[in-house]
């Protein structure tokens, strides 16, 4: 079969490979720059990087655990620590250079076309018809095929699907996300990483040093998910000037040599379908973390069962 992915986040990239393994002739269309989706990687200047979504993953599946197992022999994958205030001895694990890593590893070799926003999936002679308007990476075009997998958020899903296909009405909560590069080691205590509750401001502080993603010293943070329902639109430098201030107790006493903020409208779907993909019309898959739940390996787990619907 032909198929057409929409997303190279995770879902994408692993219904991907599944099906390219089983036969088929499989395209990956995303609008982002880079493979990996929310699994995103920024640098900073000075030359440190930092991870603005995703901060580590775990694992509790057969299935991921045995692709872990083959990352972490390649080197790809590193246990970052067993908890964070309260060590609780289940693995926390870090992709090495940053979580965008992951995704371009699991993008090469196959055909992902990034810079490619999707508008439409509609039905034209008995098959799927895939097109995008103009952008910065190219003229308009489209694809054709057998059967679509939609890893999108649902919301902007329903927008893609012309044809009567009815798309749940999930929801999800904003992010935040602050990264700066520091010229000296940052405050946040080892192992580098802390789960806050009840802060007015952040939900999470890490530091990328730490857990191995840069070589500089830089740190992200990431805020409620109330402060982001109420800032989300703000402006970018007094947004930017606010976010750098509430951070400074986790900075000890470097210098910011760069900082900006990454707004993440679909951070976290807020209940997630009760299955791990959902098929809305013959051939059209919706899969990603709204169904495999809200964490890497839901999307992991999802993308893994679009492509065996597909088999
Ligand atoms: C701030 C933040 C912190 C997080 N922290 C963690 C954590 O520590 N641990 C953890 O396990 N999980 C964490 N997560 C969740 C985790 O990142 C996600 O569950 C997972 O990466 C989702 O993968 P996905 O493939 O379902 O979706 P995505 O990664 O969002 O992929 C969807 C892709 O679709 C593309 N797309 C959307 N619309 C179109 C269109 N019209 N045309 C073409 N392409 C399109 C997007 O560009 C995107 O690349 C975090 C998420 C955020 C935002």
């Amino acid at each position: 079969m032909e198929i057409a992915i929409i997303g190279s986040g995770l879902a994408g990239l692993t219904a991907a490979r599944h099906l390219t393994e089983a036969g088929h002739h499989v395209v990956v269309l995303d609008k982002g720059r880079r493979p990996g989706g929310r699994m995103a990687t920024r640098e900073l200047m000075g030359g440190g990087r930092a991870d603005t979504g995703a901060q580590f993953f775990t694992v509790r599946s057969a299935a991921l655990a045995e692709s872990l197992g083959l990352w972490m022999e390649q080197g790809l994958v590193l246990e970052w620590c067993r908890g964070f205030t309260a060590p609780d001895g289940h693995p926390r694990y870090a992709v090495r250079g940053g979580m965008a890593e992951l995704g371009a590893h699991l993008a090469s070799g196959l055909d992902v076309r990034q810079s490619i926003r999707v508008d439409r999936v509609s039905r034209q002679a008995g098959r799927w018809r895939v097109t995008w308007g103009s952008g910065h990476a190219g003229p308009a075009g489209g694809i054709d095929a057998d059967a679509v997998v939609v890893t999108s958020p649902v919301p902007q899903t329903a927008t893609l699907l012309a044809d009567g296909a009815e798309v749940p009405d999930l929801t999800y909560e904003a992010t935040l996300s602050l990264v700066v590069s520091l010229d000296g080691p940052s405050s946040v205590p080892t192992p580098g990483g802390v789960q806050l509750a009840g802060d007015p401001v952040w939900s999470w502080v890490g530091d990328n040093l730490a857990k191995g993603t840069s070589h500089q010293p830089t740190v992200t943070l990431h805020s409620t998910s109330a402060l982001a329902a109420a800032r989300f639109d703000e402006d970018e430098s007094t947004l930017l000037d606010s976010l750098r201030d509430a951070a400074r107790p986790w900075l000890g006493e470097a210098r910011i040599t760069d900082a900006q903020v990454q707004r993440w409208r679909f951070a976290t779907p807020v209940s997630p379908w009760p299955e791990r993909c959902l098929e809305v019309t013959s051939g059209v898959i919706l899969a990603g973390d709204a169904f495999g739940g809200p964490r890497v390996e839901g999307a992991y787990l999802s993308g893994a069962a679009a492509a065996e619907a597909l088999s």
